[in-house]
């Protein structure tokens, strides 16, 4: 019998596939340095996890509002405006399960079968799947290394079309560590705004940003750009809380009210429990986002330095986030030890195999002359892990 074409297309995620593998290596009591985490390596801060515990203990265990508590949604709002410069009211804001979820749901809500969404190549693995069981269709924008990574006008111009619907910003980025500027944001509102398109943007690395730099928020620049912007955020990247699933969107009220929905009948309410718990992360002490992101910052440092020292490896400086975007252009082509390094698949898996070091390679985000290494792990590990590789292309 024939099972659904939609979602046998759809492929797993190669992320946490090399995770996987690296991870029963260890199992196995193999030595393996993960540079593939896709999450903080840090506990969640005592204080959240004090507030789950007295949640279970008031009772706090039922089924909430399906688009989240009244309390939550609130400091999510205060939260907007604070940080962001953006007002919404509390109908316009969907707790989820995740930042996934919500941008799951934002596609759902907005997309109709051929339409188009633009996203920037390299991309975050997950957004071509999800335009795909929305419907839609992605539509690749290449971004290169010597500028930035990011979009261009020109680029833009020539992949919109009246099939159009949406544009995926996600600054900064995962997996290059781009930020966009206020005036490059600007540029791209305008030009949301004369095509008539929605942007969906991906904000769930704010508080990562290192050099001084501050989070700008494109919903932030105008009321007609935040008509037309569906702003995705959560608490797993900044407050070390993957685990706990809570994301959030703001939107215009119309679609926040599909995306809640849609919701009530895929998984009704998120988690009850970290729900309480998020609203600590947002209104309790920040001091320990902070701490993170400076130990962020010196892991960054030290990696893009040793990186650049490397024979046949090189990368830019990422602005955010906690990856490297390693270019091995370098490399390709190559024969190591017997191995024919034909691609960022081949060399990562050398690099399994021969030094025992976990990398992602780049084709996952559509990148094939780059790995992408995360800086979510100590310092001890990064030091060691970047001693094999250098071992390994001597
Ligand atoms: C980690 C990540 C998310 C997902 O976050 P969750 O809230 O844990 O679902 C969304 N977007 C990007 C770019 C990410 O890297």
């Amino acid at each position: 019998m024939e099972l659904s074409r939609k979602v046998m297309a759809i492929s797993d995620s190669v992320t946490l596939a090399i995770n996987a593998k690296a991870k029963k290596m260890r199992s196995e009591g193999i030595d393996v340095i993960g540079f593939g985490a896709g999450e903080p390596d840090f506990n969640t801060p005592e204080n959240i996890r004090n507030e789950a515990i007295s949640a279970i203990k008031k009772g706090y265990t039922k089924y909430t509002p399906v688009p989240g508590i009244p309390e939550l949604k609130s400091s999510v709002c205060k939260k907007l405006k604070n940080d962001n410069g953006v007002e919404y009211e509390p109908s316009q804001i969907i707790i989820s399960n995740g930042a996934k979820q919500s941008i799951h749901n934002a596609l759902m809500a907005i997309c109709n079968p051929g339409d188009e969404v633009i996203l920037q190549m390299p991309y975050w693995v997950s957004y071509p799947e999800l335009i795909k069981i929305a419907d839609a269709k992605p539509v690749f924008v290449e971004t290169h290394e010597n500028e930035g990574f990011r979009y261009t006008l020109e680029a833009l111009n020539k992949a919109v079309t009246a099939r159009t619907k949406a544009i995926i910003l996600n600054s900064p980025n995962n997996p290059t560590g781009t930020i966009y500027s206020k005036k490059e944001l600007e540029a791209i509102a305008e030009f949301a705004i004369d095509k008539d398109i929605f942007v969906i943007s991906d904000e769930i690395y704010e508080k990562l940003m290192y050099d001084g730099n501050k989070h700008v928020s494109i919903a932030s620049l105008g009321d007609d750009i935040k008509e037309r912007t569906i702003l995705i955020n959560g608490v797993s990247k900044a407050y070390a809380m993957t685990g706990w699933r809570i994301g959030y969107a703001a939107a215009r009220k119309d679609i926040t009210k599909m995306m809640s929905n849609l919701q009530s009948h895929e998984t009704s309410n998120p988690n009850s429990i970290a729900q309480y718990a998020s609203i600590e992360a947002i209104e309790g002490s920040q001091d320990a986002v902070e701490a993170m992101r400076r130990e962020f910052e010196k892991r960054r440092g030290y990696m893009v330095d040793r990186i650049n020292s490397i024979n046949g490896l090189h990368c830019r400086k990422p602005e955010g986030a906690f990856y490297v975007f390693v270019n091995i252009s370098g490399i390709k082509g190559k024969n190591i030890n017997g191995r024919n390094i034909d691609g960022s698949v081949s060399f990562c898996e050398a690099l399994l195999d021969e030094v025992r070091v976990a990398a992602v390679p780049g084709k996952a985000f559509g990148a094939d002359d780059y790995i992408r290494l995360s800086y979510a792990t100590s310092m001890e590990n990064i030091k060691e892990g970047l001693n094999r590789i250098e071992r390994y292309l001597a």
